[in-house]
């Protein structure tokens, strides 16, 4: 439900909550601020294998 100007960063120093893989995600808003600090990997997030690459993320 974010906005599109939001991205998802990768955060490397967190592990994942769910299933302790790296990075987690971090969303920004479109001045580069820190929105949302989920606690999960992109998989666990969007429950979708490809998101273990934070390319595919935005
Ligand atoms: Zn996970």
């Amino acid at each position: 439900m974010s906005p599109q100007t939001n991205i998802a960063k990768p955060n490397y120093e967190e592990n994942c909550c769910n299933c302790g893989q790296t990075p987690t995600v971090e969303i920004y808003n479109e001045k580069g601020i820190l929105v949302h600090s989920l606690d999960m990997c992109g998989v666990c997030t969007w429950g979708e294998s490809a998101c273990l690459d934070p390319e595919e993320w935005n």
